[in-house]
Formats: structure tokens, sequence, C-alpha cells
């Protein structure tokens, strides 16, 4: 198969042998298109040509790179419909949700080429007599990218974006389910004036490239985003070469919502429930574990079914639709295993759980809502990544909080109160690298800090000023005048 769609590398599109068919969700008779599956050679060829074009990108003015990713932006947030429609289309989010998702790229975009502009250093005086001491940032140099299927344009944006503007080549390899949305922004960062070779997108499997790009001794720095299991073995690959790299890892959550007696009901659902079950689940900070006490609960957990009973599961590009299907025949396996699970541990199926048919064939899936469980049963503990949710019934705050905290994931955590005392109690408390006051876990800004602790997160933050901690390594000089 010679795909249409190919690999770029040193600023040509060119294609190696074979191929993989990229497949709508929503309509398993539909395919988006066909995209290389990239070589190792590939992948040696795209780091060649990334390494040949950084001494001149790295010397770039900050005016020259803010004009790329401005004008990459501007193209983004023009043809926000197109590109929505096209992640719709291949990853199975709602129209809405993909259009939301490829103005997000754009915004990042925008970000980014403000941040070229504002790289600054520092000059500090020396404990020493006549020496002086800058502080300044270079670019790390090859940044090699893995990335998920989940949010297909939003994560390659918050890589790329900040990776150029300070300074950096890029190889970027995409989650081989979902290429398109990658290829599309590859193709527009690209068009928009760069330089050959700074940045390559090189497609395909990741046992292949992805761990050639992990294993390739002139790659700086490794920013990954999937599953723990992998991270784990990203990190491990990143120490073990020779140099070592920089290694940046957003893995997965289990990501706690609590809500309390004094809880407005209202929120709590609407929280619950956007959180847990909208993106159709699949989001890392998903508000997959509802925690709530016990004065609340019967009535949280009606209203929460009655919400259900309104949403429409459908083809992600129907009007109407408000949860889109599961991505793909694996993810719904794990997904009908896991409420097996749950049924097997003693967890009640309150609301859903069942296959859906819809027009065309796809990964149709009701949104499962489980009460009667603990913490301690595997579907408290083990991210499911799809629209299956607990609860979990608590006593009172101090209960709920502990339960929070117990997980091995530090993603995001909520809490649905309204007392202050509570609210800024579990703001200090909570064990994650984001917390929300009656909201859902999931939806963050595009200019803040992105990221968690404990097994969710390893090393520094992605988006916001604070990438550039990852970005960027920081040089110290002392002159004596
Ligand atoms: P995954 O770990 O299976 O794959 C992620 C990427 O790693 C893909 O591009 C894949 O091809 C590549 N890969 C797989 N094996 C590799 C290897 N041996 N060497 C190098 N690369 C390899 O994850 P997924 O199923 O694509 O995504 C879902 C996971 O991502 C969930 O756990 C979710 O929570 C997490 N996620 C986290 C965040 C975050 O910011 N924390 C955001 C989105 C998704």
């Amino acid at each position: 198969m010679n795909a249409p769609f190919k690999n770029l590398i040193a600023g040509e599109w060119t294609g190696s042998q074979n191929a993989s068919r990229n497949i709508n969700p929503s309509n398993t008779n539909d395919v988006v298109g066909e995209y290389s599956q990239g070589s190792v050679d590939d992948l040696n060829n795209a780091v060649a040509a990334a390494k040949a074009a950084f001494p001149a990108w790295s010397r770039t003015t900050p005016q020259e790179r803010y004009e790329v990713l401005k004008k990459a932006s501007d193209e983004i947030l023009a043809r926000k419909e197109e590109l929505g429609k096209l992640l719709s289309r291949e990853e199975g989010k709602t129209l809405p949700e993909g259009i939301g998702e490829a103005t997000r790229a754009g915004q990042i975009f925008a970000f980014f080429a403000g941040e070229c502009l504002r790289l600054n250093g520092e000059s500090i005086p020396s404990v020493r007599p006549g020496v002086g001491v800058e502080v300044t940032r270079e670019p790390v140099g090859i940044v090699g990218m893995i990335t998920p299927w989940n949010f297909p344009i939003a994560i390659p944006a918050w890589k790329i974006a900040p990776a150029l503007a300070y300074g950096n080549c890029v190889v970027i390899k995409p989650a081989d389910l979902v290429p398109g949305s990658a290829w599309a922004l590859v193709d527009i960062i690209q068009r928009a004036g760069l330089p050959k070779g700074v940045l390559n997108l090189v497609m395909g499997r990741g046992s292949v490239v992805g761990q050639a790009l992990l294993e390739h001794k002139d790659v700086h720095a490794i920013s990954f985003t999937g599953s723990v299991s992998t991270g784990r073995k990203v990190a491990a690959a990143c120490i073990a070469g020779n140099p070592m790299k920089k290694v940046q890892l957003e893995m997965g959550g289990k990501n706690p919502l609590v809500v309390l007696d004094d809880a407005d009901l209202k929120v709590a659902v609407e929280a619950a429930v956007q959180g847990a079950f909208f993106s159709t689940g699949q989001r890392c900070t998903a508000s997959s574990r509802l925690i709530v006490q016990a004065g609340i609960h019967d009535r949280f957990v009606e209203a929460c079914i009655e919400r259900l009973k309104g949403v429409t599961v459908d083809d992600a590009l129907k009007a109407g639709t408000t949860i889109g299907p599961v991505v793909d025949q694996s993810q719904l396996d794990q997904n009908l295993k896991y409420i097996q699970i749950a049924r097997d541990e003693g967890g009640k199926l309150a609301f859903g759980g069942e296959l859906l048919n819809r027009d065309n064939p796809g990964f149709y899936l009701q949104p499962a809502l489980f009460t009667e469980t603990t913490n301690a049963m595997r579907i408290s503990r083990e991210e499911v990544f799809g629209p299956v949710a607990n609860v979990v019934r608590v006593k009172d705050y101090e209960e709920a909080l502990a339960i929070a905290n117990d997980t091995e994931f530090g993603l995001s955590s909520g809490i649905c109160t309204t007392s202050l005392k509570y609210a800024t109690h579990f703001k200090r408390n909570a064990e994650a690298g984001m917390v929300m006051v009656n909201l859902a876990t999931a939806g963050v800004d595009y200019h803040v800090p992105f990221g968690g602790r404990k097994g969710s997160s390893y090393g520094p933050r992605e988006q916001g000023a604070y990438a550039r901690e990852f970005y960027t390594t920081v040089k110290t000089s002392y002159t004596l005048a």
C-alpha cells in the first residue's frame, strides 16, 4: 500500500512502502485515509535532518520564530471546523469537542508565538569582586515527541509549539491509531515558513519508530504522553542511553471528584457527568472516581442517572450527539472487561454499560455508572480510559480526602462543596498536580501549567510559561571585567 499521507523528513513528504488505514470509529466502513508506517531508516533520516537544521534554527531571532508560530496559529484557527471534523472522524469525540480541540491547538500556537518574544535571562552580581554572572536559557537541541491517540491535535500542538518557540528541532511520532490530525498540523506548521528539517514527522508503530527515537544518540530530550506502562519504558530508555536524555512523561489518572453534603447538587452532577463521560471518558483527567458523602449520596446518584438518560451516544459527526464512540475495538474490549470486573467485585451497575447499535457499525457503549463500590476494588484503582465511573460512599470530608489521595495517580483532583473551609483545605491537601473546585477534573486552560504528581507525571510541567523548563537548558556564565 503506498500511502497518500507521507512522513515529513527534511522538508519533503516522503513515503515508506508500508501504510496503515485510519478508520472512523463511528463508522468502521469509512476509511479516513492511508498513512505511512515509518521505518527505523525513516526515523534515522528524520533525526539527521533535525541535527542539520539545528545550528541555524537555534540562532534565529525571536521575531523569526514568532512569525512562523503566529502564521501557524492563524491557519489552524481559520480552519478549525475542518480540522475539528477530521479529528472527530478519526478519534470519535463529538464535532463540538473536535472543533474545541482544534481551536485550542491554534490558541497554543498564538500563546507560544508570544513566548518567543518573552524569553529572558538574569544578570546577578557575583560574590567575587569584579565578576558578573549571567543566567541564560538555550534550546535543549533535538527533541523527540511521542503522543497518544486521545488528543490527536492538542497534545502534538502543546509539545511542538514550545519546542520551536525556544529554538529546538523536532521529530514527532504521533499515535498510530490517529495520525491524521498530527499530519494536518505538521503540514500547516511547515508551510508557515519553517526551514527544512526543523520539524519532522514519522508516523508508525511505537515499538518500531518510537523505540528507535528513544535509542537514538543524537536526540537530546523526549517528551512523552501516554500510558504508565509505556512511560516507564520511555524513562528507562532515556536513562540507559549514552548520552542520557532529558525526559518528560505525562501519563494516566484515576481522578477523584469529591461531592460533599453541602454541594450544589446541579453543579456536582454536571461536574461528574461531564468529567466522567464526555469525550467518551477517554481523558487522562476524567473524573472516574466519584467520592460522595452519605447525606447527598442517593440524591446525587439519582440525579446522575436522570442526566445520563438525557445523553445521546451516536456518530461523532451527527448533530445532537453528546457522546461519541469508543476509539477502537481493543479499547472497547478493555471497557467491557472492567465493567465485568466491577460487577464481579460486587459493584452495582446503576446505569448503562450496554453495547449500542447505531445506523453505522461503530464502537458504541452506553456510559456505565457503578455504585456500592469501595476504593480497594480494581475499578477504583486502575485506569479504564472509557465511559465508566464508580461511586464510593464516604461518611465525612476527612474520609473523602483520604480516599481521594489513596491512589497511585495524582493528575487532577476535584471537590464540589459550598464550604470555603473545605474547598481551601482540599486545595492545600489534594495530592494532585491540578485541583478543581466545583468543576470537573477534566477541562483546563491552555496558558497555565498542566501536569500531575505520583504515577501520573514525571519531569517538568507542560504548557504555559512553565514549558520552558523542559524545552530550554540553563547556562550560568561568569565574566571578570
Ligand atoms: P500508549 O502508552 O499505548 O501509547 C502512547 C504512545 O507511545 C503512542 O504513540 C505509542 O505508539 C507509543 N509507544 C508504544 N510503545 C512504545 C515503545 N516501546 N517505545 C516508544 N513509544 C512507544 O498510550 P495510548 O493508549 O496512546 O494513550 C492513552 C494513555 O495516555 C492513557 O493512559 C492516558 O491517561 C494517557 N494520557 C495522558 C495525558 C496526560 O497529559 N497526562 C494526556 C492524554 C493521555
